[in-house]
């Protein structure tokens, strides 16, 4: 999760755009430039409707009352999927990572997302993450199993083991996936097979 920002110190309308876009995960100054000037020359009508598209995101988003994904309901259509089972709950860090297990076609139960994991060295803690709000689906009694499906990094091993030391009082099994995935890679660039895989042989904690 991004930090406080500097306010944007560029003052012409040119050099605001470039600056707030090269702020942006995988756009550096020269992407940015690229961008804000493809946009320069774009049509009207199709930056005006990426302007409404990206204040709609920010509007009309908001997290899913049950796994906090982002959603325009209270909840999401993954959790209200009559055909999914809402006793097996993914735990995710990104909305992102969701979407890379589903993708695998092999998850048929709930998510949760996290929004980020613990990085004491960043200074998040549990408080900036969607926990407590994973332990109230838990003591609400539906929950039978948690599979940790937080990156195998260092900060994702150690989100999950925070995580399921405090489900465990709760009579809840706890998985992990299995390490088919390499340790360090992230989820969301691993394949499809390699991570129904890791589904399939997934452990207890
Ligand atoms: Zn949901």
């Amino acid at each position: 999760m991004a930090g406080r920002r500097e306010p944007v110190g560029a003052t012409t309308v040119l050099g605001r755009v470039q600056e707030m876009l090269g702020r942006l995960p995988g756009l550096g100054p020269k992407s940015a430039e690229r961008v804000t000037h493809y946009l320069l020359n774009a049509p009207r009508a199709d930056v005006m409707a990426l302007a409404d598209a990206l204040r709609e995101l920010k509007d009309r988003l908001r997290r899913c009352s049950t796994c906090c994904m982002p959603t325009e309901d209270e909840t999401c259509p993954t959790c209200l999927d009559p055909r999914r089972d809402p006793a097996l709950v993914c735990v995710v860090e990104q909305p992102r990572d969701q979407a890379v297990v589903e993708r695998s076609g092999s998850f048929r139960g709930h998510y949760h997302v996290l929004h980020g994991r613990l990085s004491p060295l960043e200074g998040i803690g549990a408080d900036r993450l969607t926990i407590d709000h994973l332990l109230e689906r838990a003591r609400a009694g539906q929950v039978r199993e948690v599979i940790m499906a937080t990156n195998p990094t260092l900060e994702g091993d150690g989100t999950a083991l925070f995580i399921s030391g405090l489900l465990a009082p709760l009579g809840v099994r706890v998985t992990r996936l299995a390490r088919g995935l390499p340790t360090g890679s992230v989820l969301e660039f691993a394949n499809s097979q390699m991570l129904a895989d890791a589904l399939e042989g997934r452990g207890a904690f």
